[in-house]
């Protein structure tokens, strides 16, 4: 008994025929309002907002922080029917992204906090009691800040214009950095090391795999494709597809931490080592579960293993995993299942137990260790140990960032908090008069 939406599961913008599903909510029946709304976030569809929130330049040039909430006009909240369902609402019909937005945060809040263990403080708690989910479709980024999850579009070269707010893995993503903000925190100053930036993507591409990895339909879809064989593309490890085979990031990629020794351009690219290393585990911890329920043999894990990191398809070791997926299919589905909620676990806890200061992938690794080691008296060390090792984790750490921050430009977006506004310039009258006129006229 939840609160029913209509999700896509995956990326809408990819084939055709891609259907959202109906999926219920943990949400009671009635508790989800207008907007949607609830008492932890609200969607609205701000009607002539010029900037995305974060640090903006005004008129003149100034800088200026840009923060929740919007006060002008709106399009109509999208409404529930008299069950309290939005179900109802079809991709065609005004407010369905605004209830595929919600939904979708919702739905990641759902798997997440059961693997956290409580309901996640906002960590702007202080100064909002909700989170304002806006939906920019002209804006073409995602964000989740101080107050906010703001949600543009892609802008594709044939003019088409794909809104992130129908896309699963985007808002999920978003909601990862939430978690990080809440219960990791941020460094100190002078405390941050780039692989701080780097989980802080690498994590909430997890949260998006994990929480993606909840739709049934998409556990039996990568079974079908793979046959249980994950390492070979398919869809649970793109983030974000999009038309032509592009997608934002690939967890099953081969980066190690020896691309960066010199240093990165940014912190998505730098992620690319510890998701890989994630995904390698997971795909691992299932090679474990298919061989303990017996649906594997240990030569066909052992065959898997010497293939893997070559990312050489091996024909014989495709047909050994199309034969026995062939004879268990369901048995497949749990044991992805088992894994998907052991490397969630394991992620969660190891939220739970990193310091910010001077974070860098060594630490994940070494928290993720103890974390197995609590958990399970070290049952997935090797596979951890290795994987990381791999990837050149805990062996070299990440150079300086490429292409030092030009003068004048505006700090990191992300991070943007409400007392900044004190050592930003200050505007003269004129702009100020401008800018007001601009933000509370919607011009
Ligand atoms: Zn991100």
């Amino acid at each position: 008994m939840g609160t029913r939406f209509r999700l896509f599961a995956q990326s809408p913008f990819v084939g055709f025929g891609t259907e959202p599903e109906i999926v219920a909510v943990s949400s009671p029946p009635g508790s989800v309002g207008a907007g949607p709304s609830d008492g932890r976030m609200f969607v609205i569809e701000p009607v002539g907002k010029k900037w995305p929130y974060g640090m903006n330049r005004g008129p003149l040039g100034t800088p200026f922080v840009y923060l929740p909430q919007w006060r002008g006009p709106r399009l109509a909240p999208a409404l529930p029917d008299d069950d309290g369902n939005f179900d109802y609402l079809e991709p065609d019909m005004p407010g369905f992204a605004a209830a595929h937005a919600f939904g979708s945060a919702r739905f990641t809040l759902d798997v997440w906090e059961n693997y956290l263990g409580e309901e996640v403080d906002w960590h702007f708690r202080d100064d909002f009691d909700r989170l304002e989910i806006s939906i920019l479709p002209q804006w073409d980024n995602a964000r989740f800040g101080y107050g906010f999850l703001e949600i543009g579009s892609q802008f594709e070269k044939d003019g088409s214009v794909l809104p992130f707010a129908l896309d699963f893995d985007i808002i999920a993503h978003e909601v990862g950095h939430a978690f990080i903000f809440s219960i990791l925190g941020v460094p100190d100053e002078n405390a941050e090391f780039p692989e701080y930036g780097g989980f802080h993507e690498s994590f909430s591409d997890c949260v998006s795999l994990i929480a993606e990895m909840h739709f049934p339909s998409v556990i039996d879809q990568v079974l079908d494709e793979t046959s249980g064989n994950l390492y070979l593309s398919n869809r649970i490890a793109r983030f974000s597809e999009f038309p032509g085979n592009r997608q934002i990031r690939d967890a099953n990629n081969t980066r190690t931490m020896d691309d960066f020794v010199d240093g990165y351009r940014n912190e998505h690219d730098l992620s690319e080592p510890l998701t890989g290393a994630i995904f390698d585990i997971l795909a691992d911890i299932f090679q474990e579960s298919l061989v303990d329920r017996g649906l594997i043999s240990r030569e066909v894990e052992q065959l898997a293993e010497d293939v893997e990191f070559g990312g050489a398809e091996s024909a014989e070791l495709q047909h050994a995993f199309d034969s026995a997926y062939a004879d268990d299919s369901e048995g497949f589905a749990q044991a992805l299942a088992d894994a998907r909620d052991v490397m969630g676990a394991y992620l969660a806890e190891t939220l739970w137990d990193l310091d910010p200061d001077f974070l860098d992938y060594g630490d994940v690794a070494d928290v993720l260790l103890a974390v197995d080691e609590r958990e399970t008296d070290g049952r997935y060390g090797d596979i951890i140990e290795r994987n990381f090792e791999r990837r050149g984790i805990g062996v070299v750490c990440a150079g300086p960032r490429f292409e030092p921050k030009q003068q004048g430009s505006l700090p990191s977006q992300r991070a943007v908090l409400p007392r900044d506004r004190f050592w930003l310039p200050r505007m003269s009258y004129r702009e100020r008069f401008v800018l007001s006129e601009s933000i509370n006229r919607n011009v």
